[in-house]
């Protein structure tokens, strides 16, 4: 049995994703010699499928807002201090053509690939030393931190956790962020799969799921919350992206409501027809819905009479068509991980745990939760950038 080889540096990152690697490059261009290890064999997986390949690297009109954690305030401090136009200017410092896809999200215009290069380049220009098929195996604390993997044994007096969420294990996610969390005695909120596709209940996938494929465009709201954007239908219930940005505020019990028609009226054109019957609506509702959707929503909320108070109901309907969900589909289907290390053990400039210093927890990991659109990876830059200030 030979001993380990015993690497020190004065930093270590674990997880070569977004937040892991824009925190290993600010440290290092500020000479600090930092290490990142990364169980995979290549960088940036994540960021490999991303955006259907494209890489929905930011969002031009990030906000406050369009993060969920049980701190609301908490990301304001790292996403003021490293903006879509600071990761912007990087992009283009390296020529990645781009284009704005919609509401503000900017996608490669060719492959995401050219932003793991960007990230490899930028390491380099940085010395940092990267270290791939490192599985963490353990993390030791005396005097500094003690990182274990199978061929070596990494000293440093600094340990930045980026090790990312739950989401999609078969590419390699693990819980190692939240147990480094705990082993420190850090508190880590609930965690659940979030931008993720819901699943009916076997009634209500027997009315619609037949249907798999057909999208459209409708408001999905879950208590507060509510986002317009195209909703789909799949062999489990329904998904795109409406449905994904709501289920990141629904838990098991909780209906949705969807407006089939947002602002619009679907009905009138038929309560005002000469002749008022199931197929004048259907022929006025296919005009504002697919037509394979309209038929089968209006087989299944026919009235019993085409009274006016039944055009008012139906109309109403349209517009809150309420449906409760039974699960999501889960960590393998889940775009991002709701939940985590809790903001309050967190400094909100540093990243920096309060109770364990030099112990710090970046991207994903953290309690801090976009919605769909480029703001996850965005929390991931700012958050990595905020503690690599900071190492
Ligand atoms: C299919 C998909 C598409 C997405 N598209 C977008 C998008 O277009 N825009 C957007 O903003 N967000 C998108 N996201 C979300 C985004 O990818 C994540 O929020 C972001 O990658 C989080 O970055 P991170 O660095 O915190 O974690 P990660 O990118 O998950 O990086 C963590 C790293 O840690 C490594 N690791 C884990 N455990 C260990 C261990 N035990 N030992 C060593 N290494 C370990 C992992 O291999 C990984 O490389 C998408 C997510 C998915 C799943």
């Amino acid at each position: 049995m030979f001993a380990k080889k015993i690497r020190t540096f004065d930093a270590l990152v674990l997880g070569a994703g977004a937040a892991g690697l824009l925190c290993a490059i600010e440290a290092g261009k500020r000479g600090r010699r930092v290490a990142v290890l990364e169980r995979a064999d290549r960088i940036g997986k994540k960021i490999l499928i991303s955006g259907g390949g494209r890489c929905n690297f930011t969002n031009i009109h990030c906000q406050p807002e369009n993060f969920i954690s049980a701190n609301p305030h908490f990301a304001k401090s790292a996403l003021a201090r490293y903006t879509p136009s600071d990761f912007i200017a990087l992009i283009e410092k390296h020529h990645i053509s781009y284009h704005e896809k919609t509401l503000g999200q900017l996608f490669c215009d060719r492959s995401a690939d050219a932003v793991t290069e960007m990230l490899e380049a930028e390491c380099r220009l940085a010395s940092v030393q990267l270290f791939l098929n490192s599985k963490i195996h353990k993390v030791q604390h005396a005097a500094e931190f003690v990182v274990l993997t199978e061929a070596a044994e990494f000293r440093s007096p600094v340990l930045v956790v980026a090790t990312g969420g739950l989401s999609i294990p078969k590419i390699g996610a693990t819980a190692i962020g939240y147990d480094i969390a705990r082993q420190f005695g850090l508190k880590v909120q609930k965690t659940r799969p979030a931008l993720v596709p819901l699943v009916l209940g076997a009634e209500e996938r027997g009315r619609y799921c037949d249907l798999a494929g057909v999208s459209a465009e409708v408001a999905a709201t879950c208590g507060q919350h509510s986002f317009r954007e195209k909703m789909l239908i799949t062999h489990k219930g329904l998904s795109g992206p409406a449905i994904l940005q709501i289920s990141s505020y629904w838990s098991k019990g909780k209906p949705i409501r969807i407006d089939l028609a947002p602002d619009r009226d679907a009905t009138t054109a038929a309560r005002e027809a000469k002749l008022r019957n199931a197929a004048t609506v259907r022929a006025v509702l296919q005009e504002v819905l697919p037509s394979r959707l309209a038929r089968r929503w209006l087989d299944l909320h026919l009235p019993s009479a085409w009274t006016n108070q039944a055009f008012t109901e139906l109309e109403r309907q349209v517009h809150e068509w309420t449906l409760t969900p039974v699960d999501t589909e889960g960590y393998e289907k889940a775009e991002v991980t709701a939940g985590g290390v809790d903001t309050d053990e967190l400094s909100a400039k540093t990243m920096e745990s309060r109770k364990v210093p030099g112990l710090f927890f970046v991207g994903e990991v953290v309690d801090v939760t976009g919605h769909l659109g480029g703001f996850n990876f965005q929390w991931a830059w700012a958050s990595g950038v905020a503690a690599g200030r900071a190492l």
